[in-house]
């Protein structure tokens, strides 16, 4: 038997994946990736696949991060562990929350450190909860959120998202409740974008009153859906939800686990939309995938009235602010500001990605192709005059697999194709993606066609 034929056997019996339907798996062989470079995957030594969804939406700088292996590595060696609890610190954590501070919106000073983005998004309950108890307020519970957002896979954070084929699975907390998501191609039916907009947008306003302003805690979301199929909202949406927030004094709270750290441009989608959070939740791309790590970003108005509390906030994790993972998310915070990242997502390649990006939308199998900072979505359609769908749900999966075949990772989310490539990438490089994707439509084409 061959390393990988014995690697694939072993991980068929050992092995239960994330999201994975297994007797699927069996039959097709788990995909054994054994190097990275730049922007590229290795399995064992094949060809060399572009990854256009930077790992899970998080190695935004690309592999082979020598500074920050390094950072880990010299971590590890001087303090591998120490906790935050009990009055300890060190420099890391310390460091790392400076930093954070220093590039985050203004109101938002303080962090809170967890493993990943679902305990992120836990956490944010924690503290919304404590906040309005301590405010005189403890029937301020209910969470409202979004039908196909995605905030993770706690029972708290898979509750949160919107995710049905989830629900189905476990049940959940009851203080949450979702409204429809600002998706204008797939739930308009023909209203204007602007107006369809406001209207998703106002159904917040219309849950907080048919709940009683008195039970609502916070709104979270994505400032743009990830999971949910890169779902950029009507240019209507985000102020409208900022002055429905205002207005019933309704914790904001932006799941920026995906938009943080660069990927629209801005280091936080909250910037590029003009919103201000009371809570950013993030994770990923903080240690650009080195190290794993998550958190929540507080505002000042509601870190006081936590700290002021005179008693324990009585949350916490062992490895809250691990030293190696702060050690990571500085070092990508170095290479995020020495290499200038964000401009160049803002100013150069981000354009660039954006103008080639969208001419997939030329494409025959293409309804809509939608694009913003280094965030990429495609809808396939059986007939693109009218945005006729294909009845079976089969084309996604077949894209994903001839976008293989051409030696590119795009994720399928039903029939919509998704990318979050790295943003480090150089215009050959998005080239190199957009013909790569284009050859991949052609034989999804064909092949649908059989
Ligand atoms: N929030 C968002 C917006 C996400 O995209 C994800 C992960 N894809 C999460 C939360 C959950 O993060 P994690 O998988 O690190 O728990």
């Amino acid at each position: 038997m061959s390393e990988l034929a014995n690697l694939q056997s072993l991980d068929s019996k050992h092995f239960i994946h994330p999201f994975t339907d297994h007797n699927a798996l069996a039959k097709a062989k788990t995909r054994v990736i054994s190097k990275a470079s730049g922007i590229y995957i290795y399995q064992q030594d094949d060809q060399p696949i572009l990854d256009g969804m930077s790992g899970l939406w998080c190695c935004n700088l690309g592999y082979g991060r020598t500074e920050i292996a390094d950072a880990v590595s010299s971590q590890l060696a001087q303090l591998p562990f120490y906790n935050s609890f009990f009055q300890c610190s060190h420099a890391p954590a310390i460091e790392l929350s400076q930093r954070l501070a220093e590039v985050a919106p203004a109101q938002l000073n303080t962090v809170f450190y967890t493993n990943s983005g679902s305990e992120a998004n836990d956490t944010m309950i924690r503290f919304a909860h404590r906040y309005w108890d301590l405010k005189g307020k403890p029937n301020k519970k209910t969470i409202i959120s979004r039908h196909n957002g995605y905030h993770g896979s706690t029972i708290a954070g898979a509750s949160l998202g919107g995710m049905s084929f989830m629900h189905d699975q476990f049940k959940g907390v009851d203080y949450i409740e979702h409204i429809d998501q600002p998706y204008w191609f797939g739930e308009a039916n023909g209203q204007e974008e602007s107006t369809f907009g406001l209207q998703v947008a106002q159904q917040l306003e219309q849950k907080i009153l048919e709940l009683g302003i008195d039970n609502v805690a916070a709104f979270i979301a994505e400032p743009i859906q990830g999971a949910g199929g890169v779902i950029i909202p009507p240019a209507s949406y985000w102020p409208e939800i900022q002055r429905i927030c205002d207005h019933y004094e309704i914790l904001l709270v932006a799941d920026e686990v995906i938009c943080g750290f660069g990927r629209l441009g801005t280091m936080f989608a909250s910037e590029y939309f003009n919103i201000k959070p009371d809570f950013i939740c993030f994770a990923k791309a903080v240690t650009n995938g080195y190290q794993p790590l998550g958190g929540v970003l507080i505002s000042d108005r509601v870190a006081d009235v936590i700290k002021d509390a005179g008693n324990d906030f009585a949350h916490g994790f062992t490895y809250s602010g691990h030293p190696a993972s702060c050690a990571a998310a500085i070092a990508t915070l170095d290479i995020l500001k020495n290499e200038d990242i964000i401009n160049k997502v803002n100013t150069d390649i981000g354009p660039y990605f954006q103008s080639r990006w969208q001419q997939l939308g030329e494409h025959p199998l293409i309804g809509e192709a939608r694009s913003i900072g280094m965030l990429g979505a495609i809808e396939l359609v059986a007939d693109k005059n009218n945005s006729t769908r294909f009845a079976n749900g089969i084309a996604g999966p077949t894209c994903r697999d001839q976008c293989v075949k051409v030696g590119l990772v795009m994720r399928a989310v039903g029939d919509t194709m998704v990318v979050a490539p790295p943003l480090v990438m150089t215009h050959t490089e998005v080239d190199e993606l957009f013909n790569k994707a284009w050859q991949a439509l052609d034989l999804t084409a064909a092949a649908l066609a059989k």
